[in-house]
């Protein structure tokens, strides 16, 4: 395996490399995130890491800690900051699923120029599904801006891993089309 495999099927299914290599970096560090919240669930040590967590002003320096325990890495100085604003949700989980009204629906619809935000087929308020990029399941409502209009079939095939979206950057237009139509026909 070389770089300019990848390069090549980047050519082919007409990607950008700078769009790859970003979806893939923001994939990487969901990953770890992924990880360090399963791991803390598995070990059954939520409430003490929360605790501890919660005595920092500055949330990076507990951050570092918790991604070497759990997920056994290190991150750039740069990223801390995201993840501990990922870590800040996850401990705030717990609480019910927050309804959504149809005119914030809409209004991420609009933000989307009527479009899926995956595979950009163009959808209504009735059709699509309110996603939560980062699953509800690691960041509940806790997390701003972790909204997203998908169309039925895409929401379907991201399913709940973190760090699904960037495998569906293949997944083009012409396949979902071909899937429509056989829902269609069927
Ligand atoms: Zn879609």
């Amino acid at each position: 395996m070389n770089l300019g495999k990848i390069a090549d099927l980047l050519a082919v299914n007409g990607i950008e490399e700078s769009v790859f290599l970003e979806k893939l970096y923001r994939a990487l560090l969901l990953s770890v995130f992924e990880v360090v919240c399963k791991e803390i669930k598995k070990q059954g040590v939520k409430t003490m890491e929360k605790e501890n967590f919660r005595k920092f002003k500055n949330k990076v320096i507990p951050t570092r800690g918790i991604v070497a325990r759990y997920a056994g890495c290190q991150l750039p100085d740069e990223d801390y900051a995201e993840m501990a604003r990922l870590l800040t949700a996850f401990f705030r989980t717990g609480s019910p699923r927050k309804k959504f009204q149809d005119d914030y629906r809409e209004q991420l619809i609009k933000r989307q120029a009527g479009q899926c935000a995956i595979c950009h087929a163009p959808i209504t308020a009735k059709g699509a599904h309110l996603d939560h990029i980062v699953p509800w399941e690691y960041v509940g409502d806790n997390l701003e801006d972790n909204y997203q209009m998908l169309c039925g079939i895409c929401n379907q095939r991201k399913g709940t891993a973190a760090y699904f979206e960037f495998s569906m950057l293949l997944l083009n237009k012409s396949s979902l089309r071909t899937e429509r139509l056989k829902a269609h026909a069927g």
